[in-house]
């Protein structure tokens, strides 16, 4: 999948066509094996590291994301850039679109949460 294709995806609005396949499904394998699975903004605030949580004496694995730093709808030349990538846990990964689109699209975010 090369740039121009996944610029046609954004504007026809199929952007899930790109995550279906293969190129991101390989390169997303690759940073997760590259960030050893970890979620990278738990890293960074310090927390242990945790692949899985105890529910009712389950363990269920977290569910990791992979996350493009620089928005595939803002930089599609990036979107299959390995140093573009950061894994994520699910958690950090909607306070990370929060944060961003929070701060684009209302501003009454950061009083609130910072
Ligand atoms: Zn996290
Ligand atoms: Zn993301």
């Amino acid at each position: 999948m090369n740039t121009q294709q996944i610029i046609k995806l954004i504007q026809t609005d199929n952007l899930n066509k790109f995550y279906k396949g293969r190129d991101w499904r390989r390169l997303r394998i690759i940073a997760l094996i590259r960030d050893n699975h970890e979620c990278q903004q738990c890293k960074r605030e310090g927390k242990v590291h945790v692949d899985s949580i105890k529910v009712e004496g389950e363990r269920k694995s977290v569910e990791l994301n992979v996350h493009h730093k620089y928005e595939i709808e803002l930089y599609p030349q990036l979107a299959l850039v390995l140093d573009n990538l950061e894994t994520l846990c699910l958690n950090c990964h909607n306070k990370m679109h929060n944060r961003v689109f929070g701060a684009t699209k209302q501003k009454k975010w950061d009083d609130e949460k910072w």
